[in-house]
């Protein structure tokens, strides 16, 4: 069959780039499908520290240039498009994108998940004028200025940290009064000097005219509100919100089984409720979002398209 692929993968971040590799090792033609930004969140983490065997000071995007070295090396092709819709009903699947229209056997969906937004007065206008949702790519603007990070996860409370290295303080506002960072994380930042904590507090404006000038919190216990102003020599301070991510899984609802969050439901073999579509990494339903579990997702679903197209296709 030409010109169809074995396996088509929606997603370039670990999960699809671990596909990617299995797939292509297995011989099989694959095509990693990508939006503009390889490696996915991954990329804005400047440190990954609990990636078992990963080289010491790695960073999401050291890690994300070799993940893509090597599925290359084994021959997956990689392609910048955008997925419009997906007809995966049929034995040959369809993947309508902006620039073309792509089939194959089986489809892996890695597509991940994108930060969640405050939705607050301010946060769209000042969106990479002073608010900023990745601490990798942006923390050098802020050198010798203030932060402040909000959230209390693994997430914020890391990126606090990495913050620290550049800002002259971190203020970390948490919507409550304990963080659900992991305490391994949480000592780390308790110790820090440049870490402040304003806890019970939501964001309730961000302010400015071109940067970010102040932000007005609500603490959530007496309703007060509380205007923090930049300080007159800086002129401005950043903000940072890590309040968790959302599925981007859209193009596939009332298309593929999904829980209420959006996430993509499948069994232990990365099979969705479709014959020969698969599901890994941070879009499935799981207890564990990590780059060594979507790695591990990427891999067993690309095994499993092997076992799926063994199995159907007589060639
Ligand atoms: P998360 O664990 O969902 O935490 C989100 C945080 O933001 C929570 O503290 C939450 O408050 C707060 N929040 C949610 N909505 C909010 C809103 N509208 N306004 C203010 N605060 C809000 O998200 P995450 O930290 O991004 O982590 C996501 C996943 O990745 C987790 O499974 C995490 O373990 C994992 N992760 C792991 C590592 C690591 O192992 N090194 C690093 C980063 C992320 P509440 O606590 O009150 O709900």
């Amino acid at each position: 069959m030409q010109n169809i692929y074995d396996v088509i993968i929606i997603g370039c971040g670990p999960a699809g780039l671990s596909a990617g590799l299995y797939s292509a090792r297995a011989k099989m033609k694959t095509l990693i499908l990508e939006k503009g930004k390889t490696g996915g969140q991954i990329v804005t983490t400047n440190e990954v520290a609990n990636y078992p065997g990963s080289i010491k000071d790695a960073t999401g995007p050291s890690l994300t240039a070799r993940m893509v070295e090597q599925a290359e090396e084994f021959g997956a092709e990689r392609k910048i498009d955008s997925v419009i819709s997906v007809d995966l009903n049929e034995k040959i699947k369809v993947v309508k994108c902006e620039r073309g229209e792509y089939k194959a056997k089986t489809v892996i969906i890695a597509t991940g998940a994108t930060p969640k937004k405050l939705g607050v007065p301010g946060e769209v206008e000042l969106t990479g004028k002073g608010v900023s949702y990745c601490a990798t790519c942006d923390a050098d603007f802020f050198t010798d200025l203030e932060v402040f990070v909000i959230g209390g996860g693994d997430s914020a409370v890391e990126e606090a940290i990495y913050l620290t290295k550049f800002a002259r303080k971190v203020t970390v506002v948490h919507r409550r009064d304990s963080l659900r960072a992991a305490k391994s994380i949480q000592d780390k930042a308790f110790k820090n000097d440049k870490i402040e904590w304003v806890w019970n507090s939501e964001v309730h404006e961000i302010k400015g005219d071109g940067i970010i000038e102040a932000m007005v919190l609500k603490n959530r216990e007496t309703g007060e509100l509380t205007e923090y102003k930049a300080h007159e020599d800086d002129g401005t301070f950043g903000v940072f919100p890590f309040i968790g991510y959302l599925p981007l899984s859209d193009i596939f609802k009332d298309i593929i089984d999904m829980d209420n969050g959006g996430y993509i439901i499948t069994d232990s073999d990365m099979k969705t409720n479709l014959n020969g579509v698969f599901a890994a990494g941070d879009i499935r339903q799981k207890s564990l979002r990590q780059v060594v579990t979507a790695v591990s997702d990427g891999a067993i679903a690309a095994v499993q398209a092997e076992k799926y197209i063994e199995s159907t296709f007589d060639e």
